[in-house]
């Protein structure tokens, strides 16, 4: 958790059976989250999922049709946007064209009649934190997105807002710069306090940024965990292929050993799996990520004999797919190994993992 060094303490929020329907159509199906006091929390899904309508709730844009939202305990719906003192950043900007950067800066203070000491002294930090003190007097126009955005940020952080909401603000800026702004943020939290809402559908991003990622899907929040937990142990086949690349295989279940399955694929190929309580179905389906996935050159215990059908060279990994005797396919990545020669399209070769690399979906 966040220790908050700069006075903000973040709040907590409570969200409980929340519904918003637009006519028919039921964008937030009975939502309810607890947030803990300064924690980021990501809320990651698909496009329509419900993300920015969960968001605007928080925010006020828009009103509930059923449930409540508590912060600190005490319930918003009848506050308005304003008065709740939330930061926000949106994916574009919003910077006013006309006033420099520190004068952008220091709006939400002019409007909340800070006295000019204490606004300039903020103004320069919030700057300083930002790495922005060297742009202060430029006009939004003379800087670059990342610039602008991380301007954006620091406005909607001068005030320590108890909470601070963002709407997919990296999406419109390029791969590297979106990766640094991240870590800025991350720190920047770290440094604040406030508790953070981000929504992004970037799978990677929400990896790297949440203490907690609740993942969305037509108006549910189907799983909330830490990143690794959603990474390594997701419930379903849906949060398993959204987050992250996943090889998932439809096996029989021919042995269990507590939350250790014994798994028979339907070319015959037996293996072991991790799974949360053990299963009761003679079926299931396993989750193996293409890095927990080895290359032999030669059969090991467990290893399955395969087909190499396409090897592209990564740089950092090789990217492998291969096809097994009963025809499923397995994406792989693994390490480049020095002397080693990327396997030719057609290569036979052994694949096998652990039982602690596979996860059996419940
Ligand atoms: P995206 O990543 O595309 O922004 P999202 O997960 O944020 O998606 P929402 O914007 O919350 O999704 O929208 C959820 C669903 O509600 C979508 O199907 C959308 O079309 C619908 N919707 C959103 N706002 C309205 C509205 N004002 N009127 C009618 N339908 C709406």
């Amino acid at each position: 958790r966040a220790i908050p060094s700069q006075g903000a303490i973040g709040a907590g929020i409570t969200i409980r059976n929340v519904v918003k329907n637009y006519g028919a159509f039921v964008a937030a199906d009975r939502i309810s989250l607890d947030i803990e006091p300064g924690e980021f929390i990501t809320l990651l899904g698909p496009s329509g999922s419900g993300k920015t309508t969960l968001l605007n709730l928080l925010a006020g844009f828009q009103a509930p049709d059923a449930g409540e939202i508590l912060v600190d305990g005490a319930p918003i719906q009848n506050v308005p946007t304003h008065r709740r003192g939330f930061g926000m950043v949106f994916q574009s900007y919003a910077l006013f064209p006309n006033m420099t950067v520190a004068q952008n800066v220091a709006f939400p203070m002019r409007m909340a009649k800070m006295d000019r000491a204490t606004s300039d002294r903020r103004v320069a930090e919030t700057l300083e934190m930002m790495r922005l003190s060297d742009h202060a007097g430029k006009l939004p126009s003379q800087m670059s997105g990342g610039q602008q955005q991380r301007v954006a940020i620091a406005r909607a952080i001068v005030m320590r807002p108890r909470v601070v909401l963002m709407d997919e603000p990296l999406s419109a800026l390029d791969r590297r710069l979106r990766e640094s702004i991240q870590i800025e943020i991350r720190e920047l939290h770290q440094t604040i306090g406030s508790t953070i809402l981000f929504v992004t559908h970037d799978q990677s991003e929400a990896l790297t940024m949440s203490d907690r990622i609740a993942v969305m899907d037509a108006g549910h929040i189907v799983q909330i965990a830490r990143p690794a937990e959603i990474y390594r142990r997701p419930q379903s086949r849906f949060v398993a292929s959204f987050v992250g690349e996943s090889n998932l295989i439809d096996a029989q279940v021919v042995g269990r050993d507590g939350r250790v399955l014994t798994l028979r694929t339907p070319g015959g190929q037996v293996f072991e799996a991790q799974s949360r309580h053990g299963v009761q179905d003679d079926r299931a389906t396993v989750l193996v990520r293409p890095e927990r996935i080895t290359l032999h050159d030669a059969p090991v215990p467990g290893s399955m004999p395969a087909t190499v059908t396409s090897a592209l060279f990564l740089g950092e990994v090789l990217r492998i797919e291969v096809v097994l005797d009963d025809g499923q396919t397995l994406l792989i990545r693994c390490p480049d190994i020095a002397g080693r020669d990327l396997p030719a399209v057609g290569a036979r070769l052994n694949v096998g993992w652990g039982a602690a690399d596979s996860w059996v979906l419940s």
